[in-house]
């Protein structure tokens, strides 16, 4: 747990290593014989998505900005739900069954999406949160359906690489920062400053797949903008605009991205919740989080702001990709 920002904080769930954290998705996707076979068709699964009626792009706008959810992959979790969402209960289920009966596959497996988001401003600027999982060969080859789509997707959306001048990655796990650079390190977005919360750089283990693939080329080709906490990524203090907030508990420096253009803002949440089943009951934890008590807090505390600024949630695995709580 040497990675933790605070190591007196004492927490009642262990967490695991992104080292284990890999080993417990690549286990799992060779312990089911079906799941194995989905998973081990990734560039037919990506060209043909078994959720065929989730549409590539969807867009939802708040005032001069257009929020377009982006689908890089669809496929099935390795595992059962069950077993990665252990407190769940019977009406957690039923409940969410209700927000996206598109996730309840057969035998208690977990279908999902895998989605970043773009957001164009006045003036057709375009900030990029997340990268999806990647081309054949990104690290979240071993357990993910790659190649994903993101490229085809963008175009596809009307965005050229060159028209992306910010990429906020929310945060540093597999399959969120797949298209940032490709198997040879070469940045996919050369003109785009590339924010990531210093937290979560500085909790990377020395063998993390992020810290080689990831964030050492964007260091060397000076793309690399850690930051601090709150901050607005686009538009001026006071005004409408971008702001990357921090919401901790999927790992260390995770954070969510919140879009003020009128008077419904929209809130990209990453993964503070990856399941509609912690949408549901956000108690529930997920198995793979690095923190789960501090997760649950951040849940509950993202969801009682979006209540109460009536934020639309933008979510990354839901296969109901917009919600309002
Ligand atoms: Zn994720």
């Amino acid at each position: 747990m040497t990675h933790r920002p605070d190591p007196s904080h004492t927490h009642t769930h262990t967490a695991p290593h992104t080292a284990t954290r890999r080993g417990v998705l690549r286990g799992a996707a060779a312990a089911g014989a079906g799941t194995l076979a989905l998973w081990a068709a990734g560039p037919r699964a990506a060209a043909a998505p078994r959720h065929a009626a989730t549409p590539s792009v969807i867009t939802r706008h708040t005032g001069p900005y257009e929020v377009m959810a982006l689908l890089d992959a669809h496929g099935t979790f390795p595992g059962t739900q069950q077993g990665v969402f252990p407190d769940a209960t019977e009406a957690d289920w039923a409940r969410a069954r209700r927000l996206d009966p598109a996730a309840f596959g057969p035998d208690d497996t977990w279908e999902l999406d895998f989605r970043c988001y773009a957001v164009r401003g006045p003036g057709g600027r375009v900030t990029l949160v997340d990268t999806g999982i990647g081309p054949a060969g990104s690290p979240a080859s071993d357990w993910a359906p790659v190649p994903g789509r993101l490229p085809s997707v963008l175009r596809h959306a009307g965005i050229e690489r060159d028209d992306v001048d910010t990429v906020i990655l929310t945060h540093l796990h597999e399959d969120h920062f797949g298209w940032t650079v490709d198997p040879e390190g070469t940045p996919m977005f050369p003109d785009a400053r590339h924010v990531v919360q210093r937290t979560e750089i500085e909790s990377l283990g020395a063998d993390d797949s992020a810290r080689s693939y990831v964030v050492e080329p964007l260091r060397r080709a000076g793309l690399l903008h850690p930051v601090d906490g709150r901050v607005k990524v686009r538009g001026r203090s006071g005004c409408a605009g971008l702001t990357a907030v921090p919401t901790p508990g999927h790992t260390p420096g995770h954070q969510s991205v919140l879009v003020e253009g009128g008077r419904h803002s929209i809130m990209i949440t990453g993964d503070v919740l990856v399941h509609a089943v912690q949408l549901a009951a956000p108690d529930v934890a997920y198995r793979l989080e690095d923190d789960q008590d501090t997760a649950r807090r951040t849940r509950h505390t993202l969801l009682a702001e979006a209540r109460t600024h009536h934020h639309l949630l933008a979510t990354a695995h839901l296969n109901h990709t917009f919600h309002r709580p």
